[in-house]
């Protein structure tokens, strides 16, 4: 077989490597998002990413987007029907049922890692994506509502997007409510079956609720006349919902009130809410959650009460770049660039890059490998991007000194003291101590 017959593998479609220019936006992201956790009393849970097929049809609902078509479902060598989780909120469950984490006690549990679904890939639609997500258990007010919602308002806040997203707000009432308001949807929709398109005539019977979710502007107007659920909730969600309205007014968190807002998943019940932005066409949902009272039980588990929401990193990380909200600290690279000027001061070198690292730990310092010629070693220091090089030739090692030169501008470079260069650096470069 010759070279050119050798097919090269690539990435499966819609799975996308995360390249070293764009880890450190990542990285900026998920360390805002860590600190927040903590100063939230939040705990951090890692589950496995492949679970019982089971577990996802029975929690997020067999005729449902995500478990009709989008699962990578596959048989495991010893027959067991295994599934790549397209989503935490039911693995979350799954594991704090099965260590007793539920057990006479509340939780605030939070996560992040991939999810797998097999949509079509497009701007913000992968098939590998990642969350982070947010889980709290054992709490049945309005008050845990409010605290999720404010949560994920603080992390827009420090991260510049508060003003680019809405909050939509949505109840979907006791389940007991929705299936009386179900039967009069269904009988509302048989009178306009006409307007209907495939998906929804489909989901007629199955799953009526998620019509109202139907973009088709062909439906919108009659979908603007459907029965509204919030006309139609049970006293408790009704009075839930206005006490959680008048929490996030006190807490100063604009919202909008959405009445078709439903949500692809079937274990929501009372409090759902999705925050949106324009700023990204039609991906336009950059979290989204809501309250699962019945999820534990449906698991078998008892009742309990949980509340949470999941949001798209991939879509956030889209919106930050968009809107060029990354400080460059954030953006990496080094402080400094550290190269002996010759072969013969490699060791010194060394010694001093390990030196200056126990001494600053804060420094980001690349020591210089590969050899080369003088020119080419200046060359990679360039390329480094760091502010400063530091050079060790023959003298400075006699001397115990050490040149530096700016790379950045035009200071004429110097020769300093090794003892003194932890401090002149503490000087010349800013950092967070
Ligand atoms: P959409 O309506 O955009 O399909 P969804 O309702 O299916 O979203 P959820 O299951 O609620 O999404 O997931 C929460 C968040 O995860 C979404 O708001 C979005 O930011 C992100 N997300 C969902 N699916 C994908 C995907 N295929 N690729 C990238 N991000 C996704
Ligand atoms: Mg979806």
């Amino acid at each position: 077989m010759s070279k050119s017959d050798v097919k090269k593998i690539q990435a499966i479609r819609g799975m996308n490597d995360l390249l070293p220019s764009d880890s450190p936006r990542w990285q900026f992201f998920e360390g805002k998002v860590r600190q927040l956790m903590q100063r939230y009393g939040f705990a951090e849970i890692r589950m496995p990413i492949v679970e019982q097929t089971a577990l996802f049809a029975r929690s997020i609902g067999e005729v449902t987007d995500i478990v009709e078509k989008e699962m990578y479902t596959f048989e495991d060598r010893n027959g067991d029907s295994l599934t790549l989780r397209p989503e935490g909120t039911a693995s979350c469950v799954r594991a704090a049922m099965e260590h007793g984490l539920l057990y006479n006690q509340t939780q605030r549990l939070w996560y992040q890692g991939p999810m797998f679904r097999h949509e079509r890939p497009q701007k913000g639609r992968y098939r590998q994506f990642h969350q982070v997500g947010v889980e709290a258990y054992g709490f049945d007010g309005p008050d845990i509502d409010a605290e999720v919602i404010l949560l994920s308002a603080r992390l827009w806040r420090e991260l510049g997007l508060l003003e680019h997203v809405t909050l939509e707000l949505n109840s979907l009432g006791s389940s007991e409510a929705r299936a009386a308001y179900r039967d009069k949807l269904i009988a509302y929709f048989e009178q306009h079956r006409d307007v209907l398109d495939e998906d929804s005539l489909r989901r007629l019977t199955s799953n009526p609720l998620r019509i109202l979710d139907s973009k088709n502007p062909a439906m919108a107007e009659m979908l603007d006349a459907a029965p509204r659920l919030l006309d139609n909730l049970d006293d408790a969600s009704r009075a839930h919902f206005e006490q959680l309205k008048a929490l996030l007014d006190a807490a100063g968190i604009p919202f909008v009130v959405n009445p078709r807002l439903v949500r692809g998943l079937d274990y929501y019940s009372r409090t759902v809410f999705e925050w949106t932005t324009t700023a990204l066409g039609s991906q336009g949902t950059v979290c989204a959650g809501g309250r699962y009272d019945g999820l534990v039980e449906q698991l078998g588990g008892k009742p309990t009460p949980a509340v949470g929401f999941a949001m798209g990193i991939e879509r956030l990380i889209l919106l930050l770049e968009t809107l060029d909200l990354v400080p460059d600290e954030a953006l990496g690279g080094s402080d400094v660039y550290l190269l002996a000027m010759d072969d013969s001061a490699t060791a010194a070198a060394m010694a001093l890059a390990e030196q200056l690292r126990s001494e600053l730990p804060w420094l980001r310092l690349q020591l210089h490998c590969g050899g080369g010629s003088f020119k080419s070693r200046m060359k990679k220091a360039d390329k480094s991007g760091a502010a400063f090089a530091l050079l060790l030739g023959e003298d400075e090692v006699a001397e115990r000194a050490v040149t530096l030169k700016a790379l950045r501008d035009d200071q004429a470079q110097q020769r300093i003291p090794q003892a003194a260069l932890a401090d002149t650096l503490s000087e010349q470069l800013t950092h967070t101590p």
